[in-house]
């Protein structure tokens, strides 16, 4: 059976032309950055390579890039990195209620360590207000963290205006831009942002690889000590064929980005347009305009988002519920339940995420048997019993 991949924003397959890029690093290039001698510095030229083309995927300088093992190291190193080293000013952190896990379990760990934390509420779309970002800062806010774009709902944040706020206020502010970096836009100028947080694998790039954008001047401890690697930010050999994949990812996703793009969005559409008109009691989740352009997300009432995904999956489509980040919790979605859904609602929810290799005859596919999976669940629904 072919099977039908719809789970880009889990994972997306390592580009071949990244796996081309990375394989000499594992033999021949296998220096370590940090040795003096010709196969040490090898490794520490393709390594600075590529940080200028991830600063430049981002408006950024070189010296600003910090490369760490993913996006949830970023992101555990900007929270914790920024309120450990800001202390003295002051003990207070705003994030949101979306946030992917590391960022609130973060939130959680500082609260503990006696930091207080606010989690912002979000809208029915799960759109954070900018203005409830300049109600919550009080004199001890240190640290605000807003993720660009939510990774369930695909919903993309008002960065920019928050980024004026928290300028104006002088506070840091950090966006984890995992779901953003090579698929849409992103610049930290413009977005207003002292951090940035990045995952090379959501871009065709390897998995164990992404990069922490630290403002030049933001004051944060490290959190890895030993080498002096990383200028001194975060000690650890560097993963170096991990980081020239990343770079070959960068460099492909600034050339590609603005065509696949339109192009995602034309087939994201098609299946949005397609699921709501096939299933009735369909909805699409997340913001119906400001939104990834490969991310659907809909609600189907009467039936459950495991058994929809088993059913698919018993087909060969690979899809998610979007109603945990890890498949082994049956916890209802943190991010549905934020955007008011109750528990039976945020059960119904299923995410397909678009990418590179997805074709209109896959999304047909999948318009011809989701419809036919519902209606074979509902059939045997008690939640449909109990409507009646
Ligand atoms: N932040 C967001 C928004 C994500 O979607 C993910 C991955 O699912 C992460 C952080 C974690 O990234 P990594 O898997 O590289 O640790």
């Amino acid at each position: 059976m072919r099977r039908i991949y719809l789970d880009y924003a889990a994972t997306t397959p390592t580009h071949p032309e990244v796996v081309k890029a990375m394989l000499p690093y594992f033999t021949e290039e296998f220096g370590n950055p940090s040795s003096i001698h010709s196969y040490g510095q090898e490794a520490k030229g393709a390594m600075e390579e590529v940080r200028a083309k991830v600063a430049d995927l981002i408006g950024a300088r070189s010296e600003e890039i910090v490369f760490t093992s993913g996006g949830t190291e970023a992101d555990n190193f900007a929270l914790k990195g920024v309120a450990f080293a800001n202390e003295s000013k002051g003990n207070h952190i705003i994030t949101s209620s979306i946030e992917h896990h590391a960022v609130i379990e973060t939130g959680k760990f500082l609260q503990r360590r006696g930091f207080k934390v606010t989690y912002l509420p979000v809208d029915e779309y799960g759109l954070v207000d900018p203005e409830d970002v300049r109600k919550a800062i009080t004199g001890k806010t240190i640290l605000i963290s807003v993720m660009h774009a939510n990774n369930e709902v695909g919903t993309v944040e008002p960065i920019a205006e928050i980024g004026k706020i928290t300028k104006e206020a002088g506070i840091y502010f950090h966006t984890d831009a995992v779901q953003t970096v090579g698929h849409i836009l992103v610049d930290v100028n413009e977005l207003g942002v002292d951090l940035l947080s990045i995952s090379a694998h959501k871009l065709y790039g390897p998995k164990g690889t992404g990069a922490l954008y630290i403002r030049k001047g933001t004051k944060l401890v490290s959190f890895m000590h030993g080498g002096e690697q990383e200028r001194r930010r975060r000690a650890s050999t560097e993963n170096v064929p991990g980081i020239v994949g990343f770079g070959k990812a960068a460099e492909l996703a600034q050339q590609e980005m603005s065509e696949e793009a339109k192009r995602l969005t034309y087939l994201r559409n098609q299946l949005v347009s397609g699921l709501l008109e096939r299933i009735d009691h369909t909805r699409l989740n997340g913001h119906p305009v400001n939104r990834l352009p490969n991310n659907v997300n809909i609600s189907v009432d009467y039936v459950e988002g495991e058994s929809m995904l088993l059913n698919l999956d018993l087909e060969g489509i690979c899809a998610s519920t979007g109603s945990a980040c890890s498949s082994s919790s049956l916890e209802p979605s943190h991010v549905l339940l934020a955007m008011g859904f109750s528990h039976e609602q945020a059960h119904g929810s299923l995410r397909f995420s678009l990418g590179k290799w997805t074709t209109e005859e896959e999304i047909g596919q999948v318009l011809d048997i989701l419809p036919r999976i519902v209606a074979k669940l509902r059939a045997m629904s008690p939640l449909l019993k109990s409507q009646r």
